[in-house]
């Protein structure tokens, strides 16, 4: 078998919200039956991998294997011990609790960015807290406490659902050695940005803001309040780590256990599938389908071209197996 692998983006590639795309079952039965390497790379990070694969396993329905789903979060498993061990904030939106996402990568101490900010609810005076009365603001004690556990890391999993309260805790935290209220002149707590798209498709006509217009937000008011501009490591398309973390998968899975000389990624969004594909390395090939982001007339996106434009994903394996010949 000739060494190659595929990587499908899902949304606008093999499903259309709760639709199937025409050609993605087969798609995905044709690599299963011909043991060819292949994962799900996706920028949604609202679930857990094994919840996401049952998810596209009871839409598509060919069975989908946890460890092919490789999401916006998958990545940050291979962070090291030592950010695992400190305190974490995350927020975002999720399906289930958002800490599970990192406990089930060996994170050992998360908190939600609301439960850290219930117990500081100096840091929120607008906020109505539950038994908290607005008649005046509380009167801080503006002492850092030495012995306070500091915190290492936040993490945007996906959308904020309280931009108001999220933002003005990360940006204290941001600002901070860790514990709020101190002032630090660089930035010593990590942010870790997980999905930075900045509007996604809902039934509704117009985009809805997504986490990657939280992002721009919070780097805006950083700049404003420190003069320094925002680091964050980001971890989704198109950013290097889901490409590593895509290549480690598909050679568990080829028989030599080496990574697939040639890589075809599938994708119907150019500024994520494309482009991260067109700098991930030598070995990929980006196919650019037409049955999601990118459904105009244009031959191919003007400024993250793709190698090859199709129609739909079932065009895409035709000229998969066009320039490979598949033998069990
Ligand atoms: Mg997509």
């Amino acid at each position: 078998m000739e060494d190659f692998g595929v990587v499908f983006d899902i949304d606008g590639v093999l499903l259309h919200g709760r639709q199937r795309l025409k050609g993605g079952k087969e798609a995905v039965e044709y690599c299963e039956e011909y043991g060819v390497p292949h994962v799900f790379l996706t920028n949604n990070a609202m679930d857990l991998e094994s919840v996401r694969a049952d998810y596209l396993s009871s839409v598509l329905g060919p069975e989908i294997r946890a460890d092919r789903m490789i999401c916006a979060h998958t990545p940050l498993s291979d962070l090291p011990d030592e950010v695992k061990q400190g305190l974490v904030l995350v927020t975002g939106f999720s399906t289930g609790d958002v800490r599970d996402i990192l406990f089930f990568k060996g994170f050992k101490n998360v908190q939600t960015v609301r439960e850290y900010a219930q117990k500081r609810p100096y840091l929120v005076p607008n906020k109505l807290y539950p038994g908290r009365k607005l008649t005046a603001y509380e009167d801080p004690d503006l002492v850092i406490a030495a012995e306070e556990e500091k915190v290492s890391a936040v993490v945007v999993i996906e959308n904020s659902t309280d931009w108001h309260e999220d933002l003005q805790v990360i940006l204290d935290v941001l600002r901070s050695d860790g514990r709020v209220g101190s002032s630090m002149d660089e930035q010593m707590v990590d942010l870790y940005c997980c999905n930075y798209d900045f509007v996604f498709a809902t039934g509704f006509r117009n985009p809805r803001l997504g986490p990657g217009a939280f992002m721009r937000c919070l780097e805006m008011l950083f700049r404003e309040t420190t003069g320094r501009e925002l680091e964050v490591k980001s971890f989704g398309k198109p950013f290097p780590p889901a490409y590593r973390t895509t290549e480690r998968r598909l050679a568990a899975q080829s028989k030599s256990g080496t990574v697939p000389e040639t890589i075809y990624a599938i994708g119907d969004n150019p500024r994520s599938d494309i482009a991260g594909a067109n700098r991930a390395g030598k070995s990929y090939k980006s196919i650019l389908v037409r049955t999601g982001v990118f459904n105009g007339n244009l031959d191919n996106d003007p400024k993250d071209p793709a190698d090859y434009v199709v129609q739909d994903v079932e065009e895409a394996m035709d000229l998969i197996r066009a320039i490979h010949t598949v033998k069990n």
